[in-house]
């Protein structure tokens, strides 16, 4: 495979187009058959249900090459599974494990030439997503939906290693107790504008998100869950109804367990037990693992003993774990890794 020229070690964050994404359209109560296409544009109703009311859900992921030549992506069920769960919240019709995984396979093999080659630190970001795309006035789901998926190439997270983040304990809060902080909705991200860029202005990478009904336990930032080492190598995360159930989170506590031989314990963690853990780190698909250095409180300072250099012992150990199981270094627990071509 001819793959394009790009420098992938530079191309960073950003949305590239690629040649071919898919789509599929739900009218007439069902799901039609789903098609690649070369538009990246969409079309809508003037008071279409996402334009409206947002109705809107989505995923990422990431595909990539092994060190054999494979193009794999890591865990698209969960994804498929995750998306079926954030649909049912916000009262879409359901797109099924199946063709979520057919269209990601499509969008894949359409832009192999995009998927950047083994060793690069590259990878082709894949965004799923659906929304409302028929008319609503009156409040009420809408009636015709889209889903879609994109593919688009993104460098290495970390440039130059990975200095540690500094967060900031928001003053707003990301999710209620029964609300809508444990599905991948784009209004999760929508609020958590104005928080993100006031953390900015103070100088601060990102916001720790409280539990909104007694802030005082820590749950998660603005696109990314917390993980927490003790002083004795025990990894701690927290554990909350209105945490987004991260992909990463759930591979980390397993590798955890199982590679590492660590204690693992999920459980609501209280912001004032922060500053006795020995190691911080945000985990997502994009970043795998971001340490961070130092949590700020209200202008009290909490710096964890990995200080801002580097990351701290095992959170590296559980970064060079995972990323070595996506990449075929290590091998993988049965089903993580998905052999596209
Ligand atoms: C997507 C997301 C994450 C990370 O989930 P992964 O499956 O690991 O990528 C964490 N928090 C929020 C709010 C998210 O939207």
């Amino acid at each position: 495979m001819e793959k394009v020229n790009l420098d992938w070690a530079s191309i960073g964050f950003n949305y590239r187009k690629t040649p071919q994404r898919y789509v599929a359209n739900y009218r007439n109560g069902k799901w039609e058959n789903g098609y690649l296409t070369t538009d990246e544009t969409v079309v809508l109703h003037e008071s279409a249900g996402i334009l409206q009311y947002c109705q809107e859900v989505f995923e990422g992921l990431k595909a990539y090459t092994t060190q054999d030549g494979h193009i794999v992506a890591f865990r698209p069920d969960l994804n498929a599974e995750r998306m079926i769960d954030s649909a049912k919240r916000l009262e879409m019709p359901p797109y099924s494990k199946e063709m979520f995984l057919q269209a990601v396979v499509a969008v894949v093999k359409a832009n192999a030439a995009w998927v950047p080659p083994y060793g690069t630190g590259a990878s082709l970001y894949l965004r799923p997503y659906m929304f409302a795309s028929g008319p609503v006035i009156g409040v009420k789901p809408s009636d015709e939906y889209q889903f879609r998926v994109f593919g688009t190439p993104v460098g290495p997270y970390f440039k130059g290693g990975a200095k540690p983040l500094t967060l900031c304990v928001s003053d707003f809060d990301r999710a209620a107790p029964k609300g809508t902080g444990n599905v991948k909705a784009g209004l999760n991200y929508a609020m958590s504008l104005y928080p993100y860029v006031l953390a900015h202005q103070n100088g601060f990478d990102e916001n720790i998100f409280l539990d909104s009904a007694t802030r005082t336990y820590v749950e998660e930032t603005g696109g990314a869950n917390i993980l927490f080492v003790t002083k004795d190598n025990e990894l701690v995360t927290p554990k909350s109804d209105s945490i987004l159930p991260s992909i990463t989170r759930r591979s980390m506590l397993y590798i955890a367990e199982h590679y590492l031989g660590l204690k693992v314990t999920q459980r609501p963690v209280k912001l004032t037990e922060v500053e006795e853990f020995a190691e911080c780190g945000l985990c997502g698909t994009a970043a795998v693992i971001s340490p961070v250095g130092k949590v700020v409180d209200h202008g009290k300072e909490i710096c964890f003993p990995s200080g801002m250099e580097k990351m701290g012992p095992i959170t590296q150990k559980l970064y060079d774990t995972l990323t070595g199981i996506q990449q075929g270094l290590i091998e993988a627990p049965k089903g993580w890794i998905k052999i596209i071509d």
